[in-house]
């Protein structure tokens, strides 16, 4: 009998750190909704590994993507700057080639990039959907992203405004950036790099018709940067693509399909901003009125991952509105508090209740507006 509890014991604990440990291991998909017409992927499109100057073996980061519930990484390394060479052998191709197989063995879609790496101007510069990284280990830095362009690349600007080559830590658009631009060897430009975002960025991609794009540019293993169990997850591109494959996701970069998803704030085009977030979140109609306290309570669902910050504006006819944010939590039902200011309080009545998301940002310090629609029904007073 005695020597059966031992035995429980035992097995308990030596079974609790490995059930621990398991739970590291679950894959949970990020929700956010899908927009109309196209699915939403979760891309990271600009990671480094130990054939650059990461710190990882490049068949870890799709391990990585899959457990933080991504659809698609980019590897890519350095061209130019290669610490590690005394130990690693230099092939531009390899990171790639061993990245690969790992991400189709989990599903996850693996991209081969290089990062061009040159002084500013042009600063550092990545290519993807490559054939091969070799031909732009060149001279001059044209040469190079001329070798990724006639390959047919998707090329972006990363951390335009990175202060180890913008002192002043404003990105500054130079000549040679409009020369790239005009030759259609310029698609895109991070927004956010790492958790850094760049309003200038921003609005040029506005302004100039570029693709929008957020990545980790990831060096360390990705849980030393990022707590993803902890409602933290690392800078990524949301790619609105027809279908989960590399050819879907190259169509739509080059359509300028994407979103920039990094900590709380989602930036892109209203298009896409707008169904995301009415697709993520539901009202249950009618509110109800608490009976004695004389305010409606409107139960609001978030099915998202997303936080969203609601700000309501001046109050509307009949109904007082919170003066505070109201944060819609990720996964959760929260309560919108409404107080009604007519004397008759009878009846159901419809509402259209404007407010702004301050942190899904269609412009630099520009939220985007929507309104819920609320049936409001009254309990009378008592006498
Ligand atoms: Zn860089
Ligand atoms: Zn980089």
């Amino acid at each position: 009998m005695q020597r059966r509890y031992v035995a429980l014991f035992l097995s308990l604990f030596f079974l609790l750190p490995v059930l621990a440990q398991d739970r590291t291991r679950t894959r949970i998909p990020i929700r956010i909704p899908d927009v109309p017409g196209y699915k939403t992927l979760a891309c990271d499109l600009h990671i480094h590994t130990v054939f650059s100057d990461g710190s990882v073996w490049p068949d870890i980061r799709p391990e990585e993507a899959w457990r933080e519930g991504m659809d698609v990484i980019a590897i890519t390394d350095h061209i130019e700057y290669l610490p590690h060479k005394a130990d690693l052998p230099a092939n531009h191709n390899r990171s790639f080639e061993i990245a690969k197989p790992r991400g189709d063995q989990l599903d996850i879609i693996v991209i081969r990039g290089s990062e061009v790496t040159r002084d500013m101007p042009p600063g550092h510069l990545n290519a993807i959907f490559l054939d091969s990284s070799i031909p732009l280990d060149t001279e001059e830095w044209f040469d190079a992203l001329k070798a990724a362009h006639d390959q047919g690349a998707f090329i972006f600007w990363n951390h335009p405004g990175w202060k180890g080559q913008q002192p002043d830590k404003v990105a500054r658009w130079y000549p040679e950036h409009s020369q790239l631009l005009e030759q259609g060897m310029l698609h895109g430009i991070e927004v956010v790099n790492e958790r850094q975002y760049y309003p200038e960025a921003h609005r040029w991609c506005i302004e100039k018709k570029l693709t929008m794009l957020s990545n980790s540019d990831i060096h360390n293993p990705l849980n030393l940067d990022y707590k993803v169990r902890q409602a933290d997850h690392r800078p990524m591109t949301l790619v609105f693509a027809q279908d989960r494959s590399v050819e879907s996701v190259k169509e739509a970069l080059f359509a300028r399909r994407t979103a920039v998803y990094s900590g709380a704030l989602l930036i892109g085009e209203e298009t896409f901003l707008k169904p995301i977030f009415t697709r993520s979140v539901h009202i249950k109609n009618p509110a109800v009125t608490i009976k004695g306290d004389g305010r409606t309570y409107v139960q609001i669902r978030n099915y998202s991952d997303i936080e969203y910050e609601l700000e309501f504006g001046d109050e509307i006819v009949e109904l007082e509105l919170p003066d505070e944010i109201l944060a819609l939590q990720a996964n959760r039902t929260v309560l919108l508090a409404l107080r009604g200011t007519s004397e008759d309080r009878s009846g159901t009545k419809t509402f259209a209740i404007p407010f702004t998301v301050r942190n899904l940002l269609v412009g630099p310090d520009i939220g985007l507006k929507s309104e819920f629609e609320i049936e409001v029904t009254f309990v009378p007073e008592e006498e």
